[in-house]
């Protein structure tokens, strides 16, 4: 787990680049800046790590495009101590950069292997999310419930009624919804029974699945 001077120069160009696409939270940029994403991925792409692309992970996933973590973290406008429940734990990726938000997170992901991996993995590099889960994002995680934010990292094909109703008012959820491409959508709880929607541009991300494997 090494981690460079040339390592840091490569993050700082990130950083740039994502300014440069309009990331403005210096907040999700420092994460940016500090996160070695090259231990996130296997070894053979750490010449890529770097650059502004998704990647395979394990069990067919992939690790999300740096722009599209920092444009999900800087929309859902995570403020210290709030509680925030991640769908798709995947690499741990953007639970690190809401760890380095200092959110409280809880993460949920359905892919046994990638569970355990990242489990053991993310602790290692400092980073101690309040729980990490393997289950069915569809469900949320009611016992937790309410939550400040959900964000999910996984296209998902409708709106899963349950994570509505895990939002604290004036809580937010996150979510790219659509089969090939997502539009990314943020609700808010304006009331117990009313929320607002805002539809903010395409993504691709892989499918939020139904079944667990
Ligand atoms: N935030 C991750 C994104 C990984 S891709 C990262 O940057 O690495 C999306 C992840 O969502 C995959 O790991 C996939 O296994 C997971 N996923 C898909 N459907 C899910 C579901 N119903 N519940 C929880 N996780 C799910």
């Amino acid at each position: 787990m090494k981690d460079t001077s040339k390592h840091q120069g490569l993050r700082n160009q990130l950083a740039k680049v994502l300014q440069q696409k309009g990331i403005v939270d210096e907040n999700v940029l420092n994460a940016v800046r500090k996160i070695p994403r090259h231990l996130f991925i296997d070894s053979s792409f750490e010449s890529h790590a770097y650059q502004d692309k998704a990647f395979p992970i394990a069990a067919d996933q992939t690790i999300s495009q740096p722009y599209t973590v920092a444009f999900q973290s800087q929309t859902l406008a995570v403020k210290n101590f709030h509680k925030v429940l991640e769908i798709g734990t995947g690499s741990g990726y953007q639970t690190a950069v809401l760890l380095e938000l200092n959110a409280e997170v809880y993460t949920i992901e359905r892919q046994r292997e990638l569970f355990k991996k990242t489990s053991l993995f993310l602790p290692k590099l400092g980073y101690k999310p309040k729980k990490f889960i393997f289950g069915d994002g569809y469900k949320g995680l009611p016992e937790q419930a309410p939550f400040d934010k959900i964000i999910v990292t996984a296209g998902a094909p409708f709106v899963p009624k349950a994570l509505l109703g895990q939002l604290k008012v004036g809580g937010s959820l996150l979510i790219p919804v659509g089969d090939k491409t997502q539009i990314m959508t943020l609700f808010t709880r304006t009331s117990p029974k009313e929320f607002e929607k805002q539809e903010l541009g395409d993504f691709a991300f892989v499918p939020m699945l139904e079944e667990k494997n």
